[in-house]
Formats: C-alpha cells, sequence, structure tokens
C-alpha cells in the first residue's frame, strides 16, 4: 500500500477530476471493491467512479504520472483476479450506463462500458432485437467486462461469444489518449484488428468506454426449452456427441451434475431431478422431434420439457445461479473453466470424479456441453492448508489433463491471476512460445509504464 500522504495526494487529484464524492478511500466504503467473485483479495488504494471519458482520460494521465497501476472494473464478477488490485486505483465503469443508440437497419447497438448485458438485452427485446452472448452471470455484468474477458455464455453453443459480436470501440489508452477502434459496419479491413486485440485483454491494454455492438432480430421460429437427465456421463456425453453428428444445433446446451442440482434445488427451493447428469437444452420447435430420439437412444431418464415461459425462465435462472448455490457450500473456491474437445467431454467428467475421490474433493460441476466447457468447481476449507493444497493439487491436474488432450485452460473466464504459469505451459506444450513473446511485446506497447492492471496475465506469465 502506498504512504498515506501519497494517497491523500492522489485522491485530491482525482477529486478535482471527478469530484469526492466519486472518489472512495475510506474502507468502509472500498469494501465492495476488495473481492471478485471467486474471493480472489486484494485492497486498492482509492476507488474513483467516472462518468465520461474526458474524466477516464485524465484519471489515466495522473496514474501514468504518477506510475500508479489502475485497474477498470465492471460489476466485479471475474473469477480469476482480474478485477482486484493491490495499493492502486480501482476505476469503477459502473457510472457509464447510457444506450446511446439501437440501429434497427444496421443492426447494432452503440452502448456504454457500464451497461449491464441484461439491462442491454431488456431495451433490446422492446424493439424487436437480442444481443446473443449471454454469461451465465449477464444479470450482472457489464459490457465493459464482458469484453476485457472475451466472455462467453450459454448462447455460445450457437451464436459463439463476445469476440463474435463487437464492431468497434471507444478506448482510453494508458497515456491518456482516447482512440476509436474499428467501424460500426458489417464489413470493414482497414488495419491491424485492434478491436478483436482489445477482446479479452483483461484490462491490460486499455479501458474501453464505448461499444458497438451486432445485434439479431428477436428469433421467429419457436423453441423447447427442457431437462435431460442420464444416470450416468458417458450416456449424456454420447447423446452431445450423437446430436452434433447428426447436425443437430442447440440454442442452449448445459450441464450439471448431480451435487450442483442439489446445492440448486437446496438454495432455491427448487425439486428438479437429481440424476448423475442433467442437461439444459433449448431447441428450435422443428428439431424436437429428431433430438428427443437422440436422448432416448442413448438412455435419458427424464424428459422435463418447459410447460411456459415462466418455466422455461426458471430453468434458465437455475443453471445460471447454479455457481452461486454451489460456491455457498465451503469457505474456499478454485472454478475452473476448460475446454476440451466435445468427444472427450464425458472422459473429462470421469477425471473429475475420480480426482474428487482421491484427494477427498467436493468438486461440483456443471457447465456449456456444446462447447466442450467445463466448470468443475473445487471446494475447500480456507481455514485448513492441507484442503487449500488439495484444492491446488486438483486444479493443476485437471488444467494440465486438459492441455495434453489438446484442451485450453480457459474458455471465457480469462487468466487473470489464477491460471499464469498454465498458460504459460499451454503454450509452450501447443507451440505458441513465439507468440507469448509477441504478446509481451505488445503489453509493452500499449502500456510502456505498466499501469494497466499489472502483475497479471500476459505480463506474467
Ligand atoms: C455466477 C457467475 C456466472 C458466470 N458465468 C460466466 C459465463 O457463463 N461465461 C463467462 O465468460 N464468464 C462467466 N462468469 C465470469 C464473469 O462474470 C465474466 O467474465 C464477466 O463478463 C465479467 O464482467 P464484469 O463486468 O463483472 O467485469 P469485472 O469482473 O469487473 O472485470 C473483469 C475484467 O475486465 C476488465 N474490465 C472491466 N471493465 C472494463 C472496461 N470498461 N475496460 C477495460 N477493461 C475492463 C477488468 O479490469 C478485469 O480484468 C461468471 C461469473 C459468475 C459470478
Amino acid at each position: 500500500m502506498p504512504p498515506r500522504t501519497t494517497i491523500k495526494g492522489l485522491s485530491a487529484e482525482l477529486s478535482e477530476i471527478v469530484g469526492p464524492q466519486n472518489v472512495l478511500t475510506e474502507s468502509r466504503l472500498i469494501e465492495d471493491y476488495r473481492k471478485d467473485m471467486a474471493d480472489y483479495e486484494a485492497t486498492p488504494a482509492v476507488v474513483v467512479r467516472p462518468s465520461t471519458e474526458a474524466e477516464v482520460r485524465l484519471i489515466l494521465r495522473v496514474a501514468s504520472r504518477r506510475r500508479m497501476p489502475l485497474v477498470a472494473r465492471g460489476a466485479g464478477t471475474s473469477l480469476t483476479g482480474a478485477a482486484v488490485l493491490q495499493g492502486g486505483i480501482v476505476l469503477d465503469m459502473q457510472r457509464f450506463k447510457r444506450i446511446l443508440k439501437v440501429d434497427p437497419v444496421n443492426y447494432y447497438v452503440h452502448v456504454e462500458a457500464g451497461v449491464v448485458l441484461d439491462d442491454l438485452n431488456d431495451v433490446l427485446r422492446k424493439e424487436g432485437f437480442f444481443f446473443p452472448p449471454d454469461p451465465a452471470s449477464s444479470f450482472l455484468c457489464t459490457v465493459g467486462g464482458a469484453i476485457a474477458e472475451g466472455s462467453g455464455g450459454m448462447r455460445c453453443v450457437r451464436y459463439g461469444t463476445m469476440r463474435d459480436w463487437v464492431l468497434a470501440l471507444r478506448v482510453v489508452l494508458a497515456n491518456g489518449l482516447a482512440t476509436t477502434l474499428g467501424e460500426p459496419l458489417a464489413k470493414n479491413r482497414v488495419g491491424y484488428d485492434l478491436v478483436h486485440l482489445m477482446i479479452g485483454s483483461e484490462g491490460t491494454l486499455g479501458v474501453v468506454t464505448e461499444a458497438f455492438l451486432k445485434i439479431l432480430p428477436l428469433p421467429s421460429v419457436p423453441v423447447v426449452r427442457m431437462l435431460v437427465t442420464f444416470d450416468d456421463w458417458p450416456s449424456a456425453g454420447r447423446a452431445i456427441q450423437d446430436l452434433r453428428q447428426r447436425r443437430i444445433v442447440a440454442n442452449l446446451m448445459e450441464f450439471m451434475d448431480r451435487e450442483t442440482v442439489a446445492a440448486v434445488n437446496a438454495a432455491f427451493h427448487t425439486d428438479f431431478d437429481e440424476a448423475e447428469a442433467t442437461l439444459l437444452v433449448e431447441l428450435e420447435e422443428p428439431l424436437m422431434g429428431a433430438a428427443e430420439e437422440v436422448f432416448r437412444v442413448h438412455g435419458a431418464r427424464r424428459f422435463t420439457r418447459a410447460a411456459d415461459e415462466e418455466e422455461a425462465e426458471r430453468f434458465y435462472f437455475v443453471r445460471s445461479h447454479a455457481y452461486l448455490a454451489v460456491k455457498d457450500l465451503a469457505s474456499g473456491v478454485q472454478i475452473e473453466d476448460v475446454t476440451v474437445p466435445i468427444e472427450r467431454l464425458a472422459e473429462y467428467l470421469a477425471l473429475v470424479k475420480e480426482i474428487g475421490a482421491r484427494l477427498r474433493l467436493r468438486i461440483p460441476t456443471l457447465g456449456h456441453a456444446g462447447d466442450g466447457n467445463v466448470h468443475p468447481t473445487i471446494l475447500f476449507d480456507r481455514a485448513e492448508p492441507a484442503s487449500r493444497a488439495a484444492a491446488t493439487a486438483a486444479f493443476e491436474e485437471l488444467c494440465r489433463y486438459a492441455i495434453r488432450v489438446g484442451g485450453t485452460v480457459t474458455g471465457e473466464h480469462g487468466i487473470g491471476i489464477q491460471k499464469v504459469s498454465l498458460m504459460r505451459e499451454q503454450m509452450q506444450a501447443h507451440g505458441g512460445a513465439e507468440a507469448l513473446r509477441l504478446m509481451k511485446g505488445i503489453k509493452r506497447v500499449f502500456d510502456p509504464n505498466g499501469v494497466l492492471n499489472p502483475g497479471k496475465y500476459v505480463d506474467a506469465a
């Protein structure tokens, strides 16, 4: 933590920019900024709450001149330590709340970075549109955070991740200059693709203030949402593979194991079937017959079709809130985010169970079955060093296995401080050592003084 006199001088300078009511230093007030949602902790020196690009520019100038580390923060739902910073400035972007334009001809929306994804979709729905990427945290997370994390989500299986939906950005750089990247057009081939460099950059290359996002008209084909349960994972895995081989593409294809469904039932007073494997599936109505046949052939034990919109929403709610239910089962949590080739999904889930039994850990597991993205949620006792060590061992073994079978250590949550060494291992194992060197060079070009979210991600790998 910097000396008190430094913090005093810094907050005086920041107060000149945003007003004293938007500069927080008291520990009671900065408490909400000390953690992310996987309980990574760090205490900032100052929290500053700008609401205009001009203010962000001035703040970054102050940070750069003082060589003071700064992290942009949306809703703080990150699960990797990316959104917390010890002894630096937290730049809270949640006052960037405006939806500036919905363009119904060019199919884009122009938004500020602090808009919550579900709020965006509420507005778009009224205009007959939607923005497809839906991280399970979409009821909390911001446009800026989702861009900086390159977030995926439940509809990814059909529509891809944030990476596929950003046309242009307004960004403030470490030196306090602002620039536009990309164009809000269906096609644009001017220059290197800095828009996509910014997506997934975890706040280390610049601060996003505005975004132009592609949107789609609401689907006109009726859809069906259902829960399908199985008595074992290999059968569920074969069903998922078979659907793909028959080119039946789902809108949603999520999974939860028995322990996750039990935690959901306990937390939300629901009574979903606590089977070994549960799939949450949404399909276009005309595909339903063929899909149900596939599930039947592979031994599904129960289908529960949502009777109406309200029940369909309830199915979605339990999956999107499942992590929060599971997290509350223990004092410590390490959430994995590996993505494996889809045909290895069932084998991977068997490994999770084997490691859990061997290391005496509870590892409720959920994830995005349709794209092989698995979230084993390793629970441990924070007060018990042996339990913490076992959780770390399980975490690393699960990541290394994914690397060995051609997977990645992160499909959507990113690296933060959680997976720095595993990112390096993966890149080396998959022939990307030189790419990592280039990435470190890019970081130096964008942020020569190492002000933006330093000591994490590419910087630390
Ligand atoms: C219950 C739950 C479910 C989740 N499900 C998913 C899921 O399905 N898919 C998924 O991908 N993730 C998921 N996550 C992880 C997380 O919610 C996403 O990464 C989310 O997009 C982060 O958004 P945020 O606004 O909370 O960002 P924060 O957590 O505040 O920040 C995350 C990163 O983005 C940077 N950042 C934030 N705003 C800006 C900005 N304006 N400019 C530059 N950098 C910025 C921060 O510096 C940090 O590095 C889940 C988390 C929870 C708690």
